[in-house]
């Protein structure tokens, strides 16, 4: 039975959607202020590895997902750098799709932006002041938590010490202290702003995410997910908000992913410790080991960045990679040994109720590599046929249909939606590879050249540039 971890109840649950059949689910995307780091891929890659297993389970997926494109920190960087915050933000967002698609990380449903929302946004502030959950202070609109009886639910944050009317206008606030948040900030020198009945401004952070995911979702849907930062007070304003207009449970299960740490603190943008995905393929690493990494602990583990780590990632790959090229080449006797199926029938179950359980990726590759290593045991012994390797190869692939690891040959390609590279990211991509070359970088560019291959594009370079075709 397929359960999650539900941050809502403290406990893990088994998971049941609104719709039979059907999962309606919502991820906070990416701030497009600059490249997302390695930590914000752990959390869009725990979530990748949710809306693969929901597939593989037989369910169909709403799946939704922003790009705050309009924030305290898109407008200051945009504000810096001298372009308009739409110009600004659009190079992130292209910058963000190619490392999705290097990664695997499958597009989801429908991918919406903050700014295309702000009317929604305003009809969402005049329905709270009429219910009484929004006042007006110095231009701004704020809600009232006070009135919000269950606030500090998803959080357990106790609101009994706050100062009534105690205000906040930055989107972002110190843990452990709830403020009234802004909805609405007035209009400032420098700022974009959208003129609405209650005055000019722009959207708070929190709104914008509970104003499009009720838009695509509805009132009540199945997933919210996200990292642990953002329990409080991003998804606990979400919740305030949303529950407050419409009077219904806003979401069924809160799911939140763990950080990414180095040295033992939060890789983050703000703390510099962290690592583009950019900066790691220039250094000669694979999208597919650092996917891995990434994915094999299971996603309430805190994990700490390593470089050692990564090695070994990527030498679980090649393992599994050896195998794989085993299984194709080798020639195996004629016939079928009964017991050698019924152990790779023995993983695919050990692997499935792995991820039953609030997707243990940990357990579940612990399968794969045991049947591998037993595999290759018998294989060395003769006693491995001919007639095996389907089954194993089938194990392979269903494992590869969540981890995505593997080299993309005729039999583990999976026509999934977000793999394929677009013409825009391949010319992104070619950039890359045309600037590294510039400086030298003949490792980058050369690996620009495989990722091109392995997503199914070849490059000719000519007198006129550098020519590209689909294969
Ligand atoms: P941002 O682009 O800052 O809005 O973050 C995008 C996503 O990455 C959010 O779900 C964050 O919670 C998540 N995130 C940020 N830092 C980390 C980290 N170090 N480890 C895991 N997830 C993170
Ligand atoms: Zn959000």
């Amino acid at each position: 039975m397929l359960c999650f971890y539900n941050t809502l109840t403290g406990k893990k649950e088994p998971f049941s959607s609104l719709e039979q059949g059907r999962v309606s689910m919502y991820t906070c995307g990416p701030t497009v202020y600059a490249y997302s780091h390695l930590g914000n891929f752990r959390t869009f890659i725990s979530q990748d590895i949710l809306r693969r297993y929901l597939k593989y389970k037989g369910f169909r997926l709403n799946h939704v997902m922003n790009y705050t494109d309009v924030d305290d920190k898109t407008i200051q960087n945009a504000n810096k750098s001298g372009l308009g915050l739409k110009s600004y933000t659009n190079q992130f967002i292209e910058a963000f799709k190619v490392d999705c698609s290097l990664l695997k990380i499958q597009t989801p449903e429908k991918v919406v932006r903050a700014t295309d929302h702000i009317h929604d946004m305003a009809k969402m502030v005049e329905g709270l002041i009429l219910k009484g959950y929004a006042y007006h202070k110095e231009n701004s609109t704020y809600f009232r938590i006070s009135n919000f009886k269950t606030y500090g639910r998803l959080s357990r944050i106790n609101i009994s010490g706050i100062k009534s009317g105690a205000r906040v206008d930055q989107d972002e606030y110190e843990k452990e202290n709830p403020r009234d948040f802004v909805l609405w900030k007035a209009s400032k020198p420098g700022e974009p702003e959208w003129p609405t009945s209650f005055g000019p401004g722009r959207p708070g952070w929190h709104l914008e995410c509970s104003v499009m995911a009720m838009k695509y979702l509805g009132e009540s849907f199945d997933i919210h997910s996200g990292g642990t930062d953002l329990i409080f007070p991003h998804h606990e304003n979400e919740i305030a908000q949303s529950e407050a207009l419409t009077g219904k449970p806003f979401v069924r299960y809160w799911i939140h992913v763990e950080h990414l740490l180095v040295e033992g603190k939060k890789m983050a943008k703000s703390g510099g410790n962290f690592h583009t995905l950019r900066d790691l393929l220039d250094k000669g690493h694979r999208p597919s080991a650092i996917r891995y990494l990434l994915a094999s602990v299971p996603y309430r583990k805190q994990l700490n960045f390593t470089f050692d780590a990564l090695h070994q990632a990527k030498q679980s790959i090649e393992r599994l990679q050896n195998f794989q090229y085993r299984l194709r080449k080798e020639n195996f006797k004629q016939g079928k040994d009964s017991g050698i199926t019924a152990r790779a029938k023995m993983a695919k179950k050990e692997f499935e109720e792995a991820l039953d359980d609030d997707l243990n990726t940990a357990r579940a590759s612990a399968a794969i590599f045991d049947l591998v290593r037993e595999g290759n045991a018998s294989m060395d012994k003769g006693f491995f046929r001919k007639g095996n390797i389907p089954d194993y190869l089938e194990v392979l692939k269903i494992w590869d249909r969540i981890f995505a690891v593997l080299p993309s040959a005729a039999s583990f390609q999976e026509s999934e939606q977000g793999q394929s590279l677009t013409d825009p990211q391949i010319n992104t991509l070619i950039e890359d590879r045309n600037k590294a070359r510039k400086t030298r970088n003949f490792t980058r560019a050369d690996q620009v050249r495989k990722d091109l291959e392995l997503a199914g594009v070849t490059i000719e370079d000519t007198k006129a540039g550098t020519r590209w075709k689909r294969k």
